[in-house]
């Protein structure tokens, strides 16, 4: 079965929120450092960069998509990191991912990543979880 997810559309600098369609404001927020993309409608929010403080980096997410993509990102670092040749492994997981959601490679990380394709993500992981990532004759990742 194959996962449809819509492509990305990557906007560092939010004015309306991409959830709701409220009003987003750049703000600072209590319990992040730095400043921050905040919609006063529904409360979703997006960290921006310390040298770029205008600069999104993610999209505008919800507490759900933030720790959904926390865990994607911890499921994904343990894949690379428990793989005898994690390096390559790491490098090319990526690519792996994206071709398994159909997403552009460039477009395949977390950040930007709507709660549709972070729910695809973590499911997609946790079915290789256990698994021993391995590279075919055509130096392809697949898991075995
Ligand atoms: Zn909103």
């Amino acid at each position: 079965m194959k996962i449809k997810v819509e492509p990305i559309k990557v906007n560092y600098y939010p004015e309306v929120c991409e959830l709701c369609g409220g009003k987003v404001i750049i703000t600072s927020k209590e319990d992040i450092s730095g400043k921050c993309y905040c919609c006063v409608n529904c409360g979703a929010y997006a960290k921006t960069y310390m040298e770029e403080p205008d600069k999104a980096m993610t999209i505008l997410s919800t507490e759900e998509m933030h720790s959904l993509r926390k865990k994607c990102c911890s499921l994904f670092r343990s894949i690379w990191k428990n793989a005898k040749d994690s390096k390559r492994v790491r490098k090319c997981l990526y690519g792996w991912l994206a071709d398994k959601l159909k997403l552009d490679c460039s477009d395949c990380t977390f950040s930007f990543l709507n709660l549709e394709q972070l729910k695809s993500v973590e499911k997609t992981l946790l079915e290789v979880r256990w698994r021993t990532p391995v590279f075919d004759r055509n130096r392809r990742l697949y898991f075995r």
